[in-house]
């Protein structure tokens, strides 16, 4: 191996939450070698700054000091110096999310757009990491997980780890402790399923289960005749902490944080709703490895991680994955039809319920996702629409549409296959072609022989509520809406702050705006009576729609009275109920929600 570039991370004190890390560069640059950390991790769309996590550093060549500038708020250059340079320096690793880096005596999770800086120039070399075992009894038993191949290392063992580049590197986190650890082969692939933290009594035997089917039915879904899984061993990673939800997608492997309830527990038969959402996470995370990780945005082969990264595909790459991520549940037989339409229904509601949806796009509320979608504010109900949840709302309009007008000959699944072999399937084997923003479009069209520009002229980059009350009918499938049956209220979200009731979101249009309230009142009285975080709902029962209230707020320090007219909730309350159905749906609702015989 021709000069690999070399890091070596150090848990180096725990308590005090600092990894130590050592970069050498036999070959550094004559001019001056650049060293830069990524501003962003893929994946998560928002600008994180990882360099204000390095606290110290310093380089050195041959035993002397080399001088290092730094050129901004993430880059550092080291004077010319000849061969060897070493790079020294810690890192402070305290966020308990799977976006960044956590060091403690109970744990070590790290992402490499945390810890190791990019060797300007050289980021396609191999690059080696040594990862080391913390000092101390207490640390004998730790384990090491990750993707990364082993260079010096025994499985789960500390040593040396390989990457083929940077760009490898920095897709394959590494958990380290003493986790509880599954492995399961889907289609012949080697799985990992790593659970750290405690959790009493886990069902590791059922998850296992659960998971292998997930995992087969989407690699069957991509590859139906080889079977083939685009990775040669994955790994999931979850941290299982007494309240917490997320995860980030990897090549390789995804990072997941959950609450410790939502795993299964010894004896339970039943699908609880946590156990659903985690599973539901674990198939998003896992579409992933297809569906933004090999198919990408051309932005984003490569990705320029020094700033942000435009693209108005998020809806395909984030929404169709969040379509398919339940879709694929029921596919696998872990979840009935009439669970996983009440999935659906919750989603529609949740995208009905702001007005930002009639305001912006799922187009514009990808390319904005920077600054919107990752920053929401107070206003965020009014003023933007999720590309994930409209997204996963397009994709299963657009499914319903293409089975319904080609007569099940054709379905997203095509497109999606399609999308595979001409971008995905040959990514990482050098072909490394993103998708042009305009080609998505032709390709719906050229795989499925209908013409599809109106749907997403009304759709994707325009704000029309999709039809899926009229999509949903021929699959038998009856949408309803409850909301005449609703009680009357002030159309706000509140949150409880203390014992007081917080106005969380002020909905447009709804009585507490027509009466003057804002979002961040804190909401005292109800026509004198006291109001408390968990009174509210009681207190408002005793009115009917168009009664007058007096309501008592405090904005900042001063007490504001407004009168406010109660008006129905108007919140959507859709439900979809799959009915006993003709041939011709039961047809085409079997093939939605079945595995496909290809
Ligand atoms: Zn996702």
């Amino acid at each position: 191996m021709k000069n690999p570039v070399q890091y070596t991370i150090v848990p180096k004190d725990p308590v005090a939450h600092l990894f130590e890390v050592t970069l050498a560069v036999p070959a550094p640059d004559p001019e001056g070698q650049v060293f830069t950390l990524p501003a962003w991790i893929p994946g998560s769309y928002m600008i994180r700054e990882f360099a204000r996590n390095i606290v110290r550093i310093r380089a050195e060549s041959a035993g002397s000091a080399v001088p290092l500038k730094k050129l901004d708020k993430h880059t550092w250059q080291a004077a010319p110096c000849g061969k060897n340079l070493v790079l020294r320096y810690e890192v402070y690793a305290w966020d308990l999310s799977v976006r960044a880096a956590h060091l403690d005596q109970t744990h070590g999770f790290f992402n490499g757009t945390s810890v190791f800086l990019a060797v300007q120039g050289q980021e396609d070399l191999p690059h080696v990491v040594d990862i080391r075992r913390p000092d101390g009894d207490q640390f004998k038993a730790w384990r090491v997980a990750t993707a990364l191949p082993e260079l010096k290392a025994k499985r789960y063992g500390f040593g040396t780890y390989i990457a083929s580049d940077y760009d490898e590197l920095i897709d394959s986190p590494v958990e380290m402790g003493m986790f509880e650890l599954a492995t399961f082969k889907a289609h012949g692939v080697p799985h990992d399923v790593v659970i750290t933290g405690r959790v009493p009594n886990l069902d590791m035997p059922r998850l296992v289960a659960d998971l292998k089917k997930v995992c087969e039915a989407q690699i069957a879904l991509f590859e139906p005749k080889s079977k083939r899984a685009p990775m040669g061993r994955y790994v999931f990673m979850t941290l299982a902490v007494g309240d917490g939800y997320g995860g980030l997608e990897h090549r390789a492997s995804t990072a997941l944080i959950c609450s410790r309830n939502d795993l299964p527990v010894k004896g339970q038969k039943e699908m609880s709703d946590g156990y659903r959402t985690y599973l539901g996470l674990c198939s998003h995370e896992y579409f992933h490895t297809w569906n933004v990780k090999r198919i990408k945005p051309d932005v984003f082969a490569p990705y320029d991680l020094r700033s942000e990264g435009y693209t108005t595909l998020l809806w395909l790459f984030e929404g169709f994955t969040s379509y398919y991520d339940d879709l694929m549940l029921a596919r696998s037989g872990l979840i009935d039809e009439a669970a996983y339409f009440k999935l659906v229904a919750k989603t529609i509601n949740g995208v009905l319920r702001g007005s930002g949806r009639t305001k912006q796009s799922v187009a514009e509320s990808s390319f904005d996702a920077w600054t919107k979608y990752y920053r929401q504010d107070e206003n965020s109900p009014n003023a933007i629409v999720s590309y994930y949840a409209k997204g996963s709302l397009v994709g299963l309009a657009l499914d319903l549409t293409i089975r319904a007008e080609t007569r099940g000959r054709k379905s997203l699944d095509d497109v999606m296959r399609m999308l595979w072999q001409r971008y995905g399937r040959e990514f990482y084997a050098g072909a490394g072609k993103g998708v042009a923003e305009a080609e998505v479009e032709a390709l719906f069209d050229e795989v499925t022989g209908l013409k599809l520009k109106r749907f997403f002229e009304r759709y994707v980059r325009g704000t029309e509520d999709l039809p899926l009350a009229k999509l949903l009918a021929p699959f038998g499938v009856e949408w309803e809406d409850k909301r005449k049956n609703a009680k009357p209220g002030l159309g706000v979200r509140t949150a409880k702050e203390g014992n007081d009731c917080k106005i969380a979101n002020v909905y447009e249009g709804g009585p507490a705006h027509l009466a003057g309230v804002s979002a961040g009142d804190i909401l005292v009285a109800v026509n004198g009576l006291r109001v408390t975080a968990a009174n509210l709902d009681g207190l408002l029962s005793r009115y009917r729609v168009g009664d007058e209230l007096v309501l008592h707020v405090f904005r900042r320090d001063e007490l504001m009275a407004f009168s406010a007219a109660l008006a129905a909730d108007d919140l959507p309350q859709v439900t979809l109920t799959p009915q006993a159905k003709p041939a011709a749906a039961a047809r085409l609702r079997n093939a939605l929600l079945e595995p496909q015989a290809v």
